[in-house]
C-alpha cells in the first residue's frame, strides 16, 4: 500500500502516558486560591443558595475550614466578611475586632502557613453598598474614598494578613495604600491589586453571598467597560506603577482574551478570577446532568492557566483538590 505524506498529531494522544508526557499546561492545588466568606454573629455555616456547595462561615467554623484548605494544599484563602453593622463610612471594615481581622487570626493559628489574602473595598461595609464614599449627589467620591481604603488595609496586616488585595476600583488605591501599609511598617506585605476588574453580570451570585448589591445605581462608573481591553491594560500599567506586586484579571472566561494580552506585557505575577456566576453556571448545569462537574472544572481551570494566570481564585478549589485526592 502506497504511504500517504501527512502529520500524524494524533501519535501523541494515544495512551495517558503520552498525554502527560507532552502536556504544556498545569494546574496544582497550589496555584490556587479558595474565597470565603465570613459572617459576623453567625453560628456554624450556612450555605449561599445561589452558589450550591459554597457556604457562608461563622468564626467558629474559620478554623476547620482554614486546615481543610491547607491540608489540601490550596495556595491561598481569599476573605470577604459580613460585618454585624454598616454605615456610610463602612468604619466596621477597618475595626480592630471585625469579623475579617477576626477570622484572618484564627486562620492563622489553625494553619499558620496557609496564605491569607484580604479583600479591600467597602462594599460590603458601607450601609448604601458602593464601593467608596458618596458625595450628596449620590456619586462614588474617589479621593475621599482612598484614605478609608488604606485604613482597612492597613487594618487587615495589623491582623496578619499576608496579601492585600484592592478590589474597590479608585483611582490612586494602590499608591495610598502602599504608602498607609509602608508607614505602619508593613514594607514586606505584598498587594495583590484588582486591576482589571469589570463590570460584570457575572458578580451576581457573589452579591447574595456578600450582601453586597448597592441600594441605588450600579458600578459602572468605576469598575471597567467588558468592551474596552486596551483601557483595562493601561489600567494594569497604572497599579504596577503605583506599587502593585501582582495584578488580577476578573471574570475569568469571558476576559481569557485580556488575561492572555496581561500576561504577555508584564512581568509580575497575574491572579485570574474565575468569579460567583461562573462557578454557579457551571454547578447548574452539573446539577441538571448536562455536563460532567469535575471534568468540567478541571477544563474551566486548565484554560484559565493556558491563557496566562499564575493564581486562579476560584470557589472550585476545594472541589478539584477533592476530585484529585489531595488532603485525603
Ligand atoms: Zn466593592
Amino acid at each position: 500500500m502506497e504511504t500517504l505524506d501527512f502529520r500524524r498529531h494524533r501519535r501523541l494522544r494515544r495512551t495517558a502516558g503520552l498525554r502527560s508526557l507532552v502536556r504544556e499546561t498545569e494546574v496544582t492545588p497550589g496555584h490556587l486560591v479558595y474565597p470565603i466568606f465570613v459572617e459576623a454573629g453567625l453560628s456554624g455555616r450556612q450555605p449561599i443558595e445561589a452558589m450550591p456547595g459554597q457556604d457562608r462561615l461563622g468564626l467558629d467554623a474559620v478554623e476547620e475550614e482554614a486546615r481543610g484548605i491547607a491540608r489540601q494544599g490550596i495556595g491561598g484563602v481569599l476573605l470577604f466578611g459580613l460585618p454585624a453593622s454598616k454605615d456610610e463610612e463602612g468604619s466596621t471594615s477597618w475595626a480592630a475586632d471585625g469579623v475579617v481581622q477576626e477570622a484572618i487570626r484564627r486562620i492563622k493559628r489553625a494553619a499558620p502557613d496557609l496564605v491569607t489574602i484580604g479583600d479591600v473595598c467597602l462594599c460590603e461595609y458601607t450601609s448604601h453598598g458602593h464601593c467608596g464614599v458618596l458625595r450628596p449627589d449620590g456619586s462614588v467620591d474617589n479621593d475621599s474614598s482612598l484614605p478609608l481604603l488604606a485604613r482597612m488595609a492597613t487594618s487587615l496586616a495589623d491582623a496578619g494578613c499576608d496579601v492585600i488585595a484592592p478590589s474597590d476600583m479608585m483611582d490612586g488605591r494602590v499608591a495610598a495604600i502602599r504608602a498607609s501599609l509602608d508607614a505602619s511598617g508593613y514594607q514586606d506585605t505584598p498587594i495583590l491589586s484588582y486591576a482589571a476588574k469589570f463590570a460584570s453580570a457575572f458578580y451576581g451570585p457573589f452579591r447574595e453571598a456578600a450582601g453586597s448589591t448597592p441600594a441605588f445605581g450600579d458600578r459602572r462608573g468605576y469598575q471597567a467597560d467588558p468592551a474596552n481591553g486596551r483601557i483595562a491594560l493601561d489600567e494594569v500599567h497604572t497599579d504596577i506603577a503605583e506599587g502593585a506586586d501582582m495584578v488580577m484579571v476578573k471574570p475569568a472566561l469571558p476576559y481569557l482574551d485580556i488575561l492572555r494580552s496581561v500576561r504577555d506585557q508584564v512581568d509580575v505575577p497575574v491572579a485570574a478570577y474565575n468569579v460567583s456566576g461562573e462557578y454557579s453556571m457551571l454547578m447548574a448545569a452539573a446539577e441538571r446532568g448536562w455536563i460532567d462537574r469535575d471534568r468540567a472544572i478541571d477544563e474551566t481551570l486548565t484554560s484559565i492557566r493556558r491563557a496566562g494566570a499564575d493564581i486562579v481564585i476560584t470557589y472550585h478549589a476545594r472541589q478539584w483538590c477533592e476530585a484529585r485526592g489531595y488532603g485525603r
